[in-house]
């Protein structure tokens, strides 16, 4: 079978393999093509433009002509356009589903709930664009009126990463374009399809030319144009903190303004008071949602002494029951990792945690099935020197430790760089008041795992990141204030 007849589309329109500048599409030149492949089985999919400095260059200028007019429209008009983008998008579902599991191999039932929230931030900041007020200022000048408003920032660059193939898109770019920001995205190499599906139907939605486009290729040269032109105003990226670090650096070129949803390595802490079923079931959730590879992911989970051994035995047997395969297989719950250096890293941090002294309950290794796949993986007694307590997997590997006093849970959930999210399970009402508090991250999960969505600030603390996406909060990091002081 060609590649070519690897995507089966109903709307084979959707599948492009040119990138999309100023209304137009643009095939491979010179420089050649990438090659994008399917996970599952690692055959190919197709090519993408390899795209750099002078292709991001002329979306960097029509995306600032463009802002010249997008700035000036009606809030009203940018949030009809959005909600027309919106529609395309919920319209050809199954197809962005369907494409999102080939590139990235997530199972098709959390591509669909993808799509779903993907398209639920279009809406929601198609309504924030209306709402985008400032306010009057109680004057300490006589003879003077004050005010402050939101201005577009200006032209925004985003950089997204391969997990969320759609949702840190529109995450991001819905927010901009309601602020009345140009936005050119520039996606994860080895998912750019569902970037490129959006840009097709953000065309047939009239969003006009240079308002969004999408950029293929080697992500240095490209930021690389992004940093050095100042007419870039801001740059959102989700990704590692690594490399967060690395453009927080490069953004000083020129000032711009820095959104970054950086890595997570979320604590779970589960005390005594609780059903121990009950919470191995909630840290299966937690861990193993999109195949590990999640920045919210459970990575370091913590039982207090008294329900230690009972939550190991069933969180193994829940672990157990988890299905492996590709994403298009009925009942699959964990597909493929997305590449041979995920796969290595798993096995490193078992490795690693084995070699130290951490019992291995199940998994541990490469999954028969070969490939990308990774054995659903449970670690009890891992200690805070061990890699997987430090860094993040990014994989089906779960780790456990028991701890004894609340001080002792806190102080563990603390001890690191990261500052996403936590998640907090236990009855007791001010051990929950006290530790919410008390807990150094952007977000805090009190007995349940799925927190996400529009209307929420979406964010991390510490090196998990610089911002907020989601909520009101989002569409302000798109925005500048501007402060007005008028004689009379
Ligand atoms: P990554 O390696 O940091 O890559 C993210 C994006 O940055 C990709 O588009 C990548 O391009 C690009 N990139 C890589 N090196 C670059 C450089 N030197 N200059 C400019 N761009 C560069 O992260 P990832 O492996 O794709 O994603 C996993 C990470 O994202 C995890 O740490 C996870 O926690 C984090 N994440 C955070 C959130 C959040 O909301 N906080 C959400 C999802 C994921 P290529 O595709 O070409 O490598």
């Amino acid at each position: 079978m060609g590649a070519r007849n690897a995507v089966q589309l109903d709307d084979m329109r959707l599948f492009r393999e040119q990138a999309y500048i100023n209304g137009k599409w643009y095939a491979a030149d010179d420089k050649g093509v990438i090659e994008v492949t399917n996970p599952a089985d690692e055959s190919a999919l197709g090519t993408i433009p390899h795209m750099g400095a002078p292709e991001t260059a002329r979306a960097i200028d029509t995306a600032h002509t463009a802002l010249a007019t997008w700035r000036r429209q009606l809030a009203h008009e940018r949030a009809d356009h959005l909600m027309a983008w919106h529609a395309e998008m919920l319209a050809h579902k199954e197809d962005l589903a369907r494409l999102m599991t080939l590139e990235q191999g997530k199972p098709i039932g959390e591509s669909r709930g993808e799509i779903d929230y993907a398209a639920s931030f279009i809406r929601w900041y198609a309504e924030e664009a209306r709402r985008l007020y400032g306010c009057t200022i109680p004057t300490h000048l006589h003879g003077r009126t004050l005010f402050s408003q939101h201005d577009p920032v200006g032209v925004v660059a985003c950089i997204t990463p391969w997990n969320f193939p759609a949702a840190m898109i529109t995450r991001k770019a819905a927010a901009a374009i309601a602020a009345g920001c140009p936005v050119i995205v520039r996606p994860a190499s080895e998912t750019p399809y569902s970037a490129l599906a959006l840009a097709e139907l953000a065309d047939r939605a009239g969003l006009p030319e240079g308002v969004f486009s999408v950029v293929t290729g080697d992500a240095r040269p490209i930021c690389g144009e992004f940093f050095r032109d100042s007419r870039v105003r801001a740059m959102s990226f989700t990704g590692s903190t690594e490399v967060g670090r690395l453009l927080i650096e490069q953004g000083a070129q020129t000032v711009k303004k820095m959104s970054m949803e950086l890595g997570g390595h979320a604590p779970f802490l589960a005390f005594d008071d609780m059903d121990p079923k009950e919470a191995a079931e909630m840290a299966v959730a937690a861990k193993f949602q999109t195949t590990g590879q999640d920045c919210l992911a459970a990575n370091r989970i913590y039982v207090q002494r008294g329900i230690y051994e009972t939550f190991l035995k069933h969180f193994q047997a829940a672990t157990d029951r988890l299905k492996v395969g590709t994403g298009f297989e009925e009942g699959v719950e964990l597909g493929p990792l997305m590449n041979q250096g995920a796969v290595d890293k798993c096995q490193d941090h078992v490795d690693d945690a084995v070699a130290q002294g951490a019992r291995v309950l199940t998994g541990g290794d490469r999954h028969e099935r070969g490939g990308l796949f990774y054995q659903p993986t449970v670690l009890a007694d891992v200690t805070p020197q061990m890699k997987i307590s430090c860094e993040e997997t990014f994989g089906p590997v779960a780790s456990v430790a028991a701890f004894d006093e609340e001080d002792e849970a806190l102080r563990l959930a603390n001890d690191t760089e990261y500052g996403l999210v936590a998640y907090l399970f236990t009855h007791d009402n001010s051990r929950i008041l006290r530790l919410s508090e008390y807990l150094e991250y952007g977000m805090v999960a009190v007995n349940c795992v799925k927190i996400t969505g529009a209307p929420i600030p979406f964010g991390g603390f510490k090196q998990s990141g610089l911002g907020r996406e989601g909520g009101h909060e989002g569409i302000t990091e798109f925005t500048e204030v501007k402060y007005v002081c008028m004689a009379f």
